[in-house]
């Protein structure tokens, strides 16, 4: 999707009654039946309201229906076949443009995503715990490959991963239980513990916290 929308935003398209450029938007979700599909997913659109078409639009369509509603100019990908599409308010298609950066940053988030993944299989060798985190911290990941984190989480043990981890939201509560165990057991396994009081990493013997030096019980 993302080559087809950059090749697109490279289109040069004109509007021929306002000589604006078009504006990239997301076709809007049509019936079959309405006949309105312009097989495209994408259009082009002259959203200019000072557009001679638009402007003349609504009275010509006032007298010749008796409706209220306009023209915008529009061509579609690939093509510089005019066509016009009726609209009934000005800003239908002002919030249909596509926002390429947007788009550039899903997919930047979903490759990483897809490395972090391909490099579980290499982490634990590695001792490498960012891809483990990557997948972890991110909620949009499959549940299944975060499930699958994390007894790696546990092989790689590392303690740098318990902050970020426990600073994290899990919406799936079955997923915040097993990380948490995980987590617990990366503490027993370096002889530590967290501080009730200030959080921080301590002596699991320890009965007062170095940091905040409050009272703890010795594990
Ligand atoms: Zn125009
Ligand atoms: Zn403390």
């Amino acid at each position: 999707m993302l080559s087809m929308l950059m090749k697109y935003s490279q289109e040069k398209h004109c509007c021929p009654h306002c000589s604006q450029d078009l504006s990239l938007c997301h076709a809007p979700p049509v019936h079959v039946g309405d006949g309105l599909g312009w097989g495209s997913e994408y259009l082009f659109i002259c959203l200019n309201d000072s557009c001679p078409m638009f402007v003349k639009g609504w009275d010509f369509i006032a007298d010749q229906y008796g409706r209220v509603g306009s023209y915008r100019y529009m061509e579609l990908p690939n093509s510089k076949e005019q066509f016009s599409m009726m609209v009934i308010t000005k800003d239908a298609f002002t919030g249909s443009i596509v926002d390429l950066e947007a788009i550039k940053r899903q997919d930047e988030r979903y490759q990483r995503q897809q490395e972090a993944i391909a490099a579980l299989d290499t982490c634990v060798a590695k001792k490498d715990p960012a891809p483990v985190l990557t997948i972890l911290l991110d909620d949009s990941v499959r549940i299944d490959e975060r499930k699958r984190a994390i007894p790696m989480l546990t092989a790689i043990n590392d303690t740098c991963c318990i902050e970020p981890l426990r600073n994290h939201v899990f919406k799936d509560p079955h997923l915040q239980h097993e990380v948490n165990l995980a987590l617990g057991q990366i503490l027993a396994c370096h002889y530590l513990k967290e501080c009730p009081h200030c959080s921080e990493l301590i002596k699991a013997r320890a009965i007062v916290c170095k940091h905040c030096q409050r009272e703890v019980t010795a594990d």
